[in-house]
């Protein structure tokens, strides 16, 4: 049995945000260094960057999330970092959606482990633990702020994978639901239901784990209730996905997803898709692996009057076919969590096709 780690301390609730200076300060007092943050762009110049406790020698970096994270992204904000600050960082803290909250893992972790960020894109590679590190979401539902991983493009390698780590793992976390209120509402949609299906892909998979089971089912039972129930904007929606997306992240250490993340993957490889509204594209067109959960998806869709997903496919030509073919069934263990062993056999390249097309 593996051994379990999610995160051991976090402050939750409305108006937390104001307890960073508290967070931080045994941090300053032991390591008598500065603190980096790591802000998404969106709040550059806002008044949440007005209330950043932030003191003389700090390091304020914004990061651009038009494109998700990237290896090199990752090597840039470190070099900064080491060029600026000649000491190892008090703490780093993410502040921001799961593009934000990955950079600041993974930079954290570079901080104290030499080499760039693509030597450590896998299993256990990471021998030091990273530093401190401090996630504040500003958006719910992919989990990055309670997972062991933090995930990258690489180019290079044509290869979209986290530093999977306990030392991926934040130190603490800030939850303060009033962060999220600023969020596009697609862009907030699309997000929320990366818990969602999360959720749905591990409990109808075959690898189960009880821990992981109660954790997704009360994830669900936030989601349904805030995206099929209310204004999923409402304050109390958003606190009830801010719940479910940690439940939901927490969830993932012990199990696996299944068919609706290898074919989003695809279209990440292939269209450079987004993670989150890439899943929603796959799911609305696997109907026939997730019947009851691709319905329901439509029902939340129309509940909270958001439009169908772009048709990312159109035109696709049989080369793409084959790239995104090859970038899906790479997923070996999701894939078998959901389909079996023999899942190749089932999602074989016709009927992988014939799934993209749609799309
Ligand atoms: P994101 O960080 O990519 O941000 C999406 C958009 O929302 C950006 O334009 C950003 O500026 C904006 N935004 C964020 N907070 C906002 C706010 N409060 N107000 C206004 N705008 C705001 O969003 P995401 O969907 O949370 O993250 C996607 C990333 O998470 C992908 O890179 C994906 O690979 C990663 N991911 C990681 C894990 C993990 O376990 N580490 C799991 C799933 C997904
Ligand atoms: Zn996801």
């Amino acid at each position: 049995m593996a051994i379990t780690k999610t995160v051991g301390e976090y402050v939750f609730g409305s108006g937390s945000f104001e307890q960073l200076a508290d967070l931080l300060r045994p941090r300053r007092e032991i390591e008598g260094a500065p603190v980096v943050f790591l802000l998404d762009h969106f709040f550059a110049g806002s008044g949440l960057m007005s209330r950043l406790p932030a003191e003389d020698d700090d390091q304020i970096l914004m990061v651009d999330t038009t494109d998700e994270p990237t290896t090199d992204s990752v090597d840039g904000f470190t070099l900064r970092v080491r060029e600026t600050c000649d000491r190892e960082p008090a703490a780093v803290v993410a502040i921001g959606g799961g593009s934000t909250l990955d950079t600041g893992k993974a930079v954290s972790n570079l901080l104290t482990n030499p080499g760039q960020a693509a030597d450590y894109q896998g299993w256990d590679l990471l021998r030091h633990r990273g530093v401190f590190k401090i996630g504040v979401p500003t958006i719910s539902g992919t989990g990055a702020e309670a997972s062991r991983t933090c995930v990258m493009l690489n180019a290079e390698k044509n290869i979209k994978l986290g530093m999977i780590s306990e030392f991926s793992i934040f130190d603490q976390l800030l939850l303060d639901p009033d962060l999220t209120s600023t969020v596009p509402r697609e862009q907030f949609f699309h997000t929320a239901m990366d818990t969602y299906i999360h959720c749905v892909e591990s409990l109808g998979g075959r690898f189960r784990h009880p821990v992981a089971d109660s954790f997704s089912k009360e994830a669900l039972r936030l989601c349904r209730e805030s995206l099929l129930e209310d204004d999923m904007q409402s304050p109390g929606s958003r606190e009830k996905l801010m719940v479910a997306s940690y439940l939901g992240g927490s969830a993932i250490g012990n199990s696996f997803v299944g068919v609706v993340h290898p074919v989003s993957a695809g279209l990440s490889m292939v269209f450079h898709t987004h993670h989150c509204i890439g899943n929603c594209i796959a799911l609305n067109g696997l109907d026939e692996f997730y019947p009851e959960e691709a319905a329901e998806f439509r029902r939340m869709r129309d509940v909270q009057n958001i439009p169908p997903p772009p048709k990312v496919c159109t035109g696709v030509t049989e080369d793409q076919l084959v790239q995104l073919y090859d970038a899906t069934i790479v997923h070996a263990k999701p894939l078998a969590n959901a389909l079996g062993d023999r899942f190749a056999d089932i999602l074989n390249f016709d009927k992988a096709a014939s799934i993209f097309r749609q799309l």
